[in-house]
């Protein structure tokens, strides 16, 4: 008899569309773990979020950092709301979680998918990157503070704080993700000229890890070039890493290069695995379209696919990232891409290409 791996994974709407996004997967990965029969998955209901936070004070439960330390990993929708200022929903939610499991790559693939419009002119097959986003440092430590307030003179500071062991980190893991691709091509990002601290310490370790990988060709370039490069010369990137700040300004434009938003995946990792990893849409929770069933489901799909890669069943994800691709490729699409389809009709169409597997 073969023994199957079982997988347990804390499920975490959290807010807007991210229950519409994340019910819609589990009925795809359950069907997928159905059909294929290679292995069990099951998904524990995690109830954190706004809804959480006016009933207890807090979007997480005292106990959270152990509660999720007894999962595989997290599937995570979306927090923030229109009645709680955005600062408090993130840093109660997400942020709190990112620091203290030491989820310190954020990784987002962008590639242009069947079904989405890429609006650059490329004559080639379009866009194809990995992005790398630094998760714990940099302006987003939450370091800084605010004086006079209210006062004329009233200052605030938000300290950028670069770690040597932080950019280490996160400089290797960025090469051996450009290395595990097939055009070993990595552009680290800063913007050394005008910062000259942490950005400055940026480039020496960069050029310090690059020594370890010689089989991958790198370059810098600042991120207001970058944007550039990024519109007018797309086939001339493949693996990117940056700042929490850059990054996460980047990786919304790489999104919206390739076609949308509705379609673009995120891990949350640990690399050194001692703490489960967090997988969700690049998207939030989108308050305009939530309650309607027409949120587009794809980049919670994917971010479920790159959550099966990363727990070891490699083969499940791109079966079910064919099968996603195959319903797109059909026309079957909500309308963020032109389509039609609500919601449940992109998951019966998946659940049917599955079931053909
Ligand atoms: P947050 O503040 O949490 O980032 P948001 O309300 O700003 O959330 P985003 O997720 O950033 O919304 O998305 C911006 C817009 O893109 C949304 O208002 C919505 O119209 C659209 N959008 C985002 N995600 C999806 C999706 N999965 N399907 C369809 N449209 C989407
Ligand atoms: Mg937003």
């Amino acid at each position: 008899m073969t023994t199957r791996n079982s997988y347990r994974i804390a499920s975490i709407p959290g807010d807007g569309i991210g229950p519409e996004v994340v019910s819609a997967t589990i009925q795809v990965v359950e069907k997928l773990a159905k059909t294929l029969g290679t292995f069990n998955i099951d998904f524990e209901h995690i109830p954190w979020g706004t809804e959480y936070y006016k009933q207890t004070g807090r979007y997480v439960s005292e106990d959270c950092l152990d509660t999720l330390r007894k999962y595989d990993s997290v599937l995570f929708g979306a927090v923030g709301s229109p009645d709680v200022p955005d600062h408090i929903s993130l840093w109660g939610l997400l942020l709190a979680l990112r620091g203290p499991l030491q989820l310190y790559a954020n990784v987002r693939p962008v590639r242009t998918f069947p079904g989405t419009k890429c609006p650059l002119n490329t004559a080639t097959d379009g866009i194809d990157w990995m992005l790398v986003r630094e998760n714990s440092e940099g302006e987003y430590a939450g370091q800084g503070g605010r004086s006079h307030v209210g006062q004329q003179w009233e200052a605030a500071t938000e300290v950028a704080v670069f770690t040597r062991v932080g950019i280490e980190r996160i400089m290797r893991f960025a090469f051996e993700t450009a290395r595990s691709r097939p055009r070993k091509l990595l552009t680290v990002v800063t913007k050394s000229n005008s910062m000259r601290n942490g950005m400055v310490l940026w480039d020496e370790i960069a050029a310090l890890v690059a020594k370890d990988f010689p089989d991958v060709r790198w370059d810098k370039m600042l991120v207001d070039a970058m944007t550039v490069r990024m519109v007018a010369k797309p086939e001339s990137i493949d693996t990117i890493v940056g700042t929490n700040l850059h990054m996460d300004i980047l990786s919304d434009l790489a999104a919206a290069l390739a076609g949308s938003i509705g379609v673009a995946p995120s891990s949350n990792l640990d690399p050194t695995r001692k703490n489960p990893s967090i997988f969700e849409p690049v998207h939030g929770s989108a308050f305009d379209i939530t309650g309607k069933g027409v949120a587009n489901p794809v980049a919670t799909f994917w971010s479920a696919a790159e959550m099966l890669v990363w727990i070891g069943e490699k083969d499940a994800a791109k079966q079910l990232m064919g099968c996603v691709e195959r319903v797109c490729a059909a026309g079957i699409l909500t309308p963020d891409l032109g389509g039609i389809s609500d919601t449940q009709g992109v998951v019966d169409a998946v659940c049917l290409e599955v079931e053909k597997l």
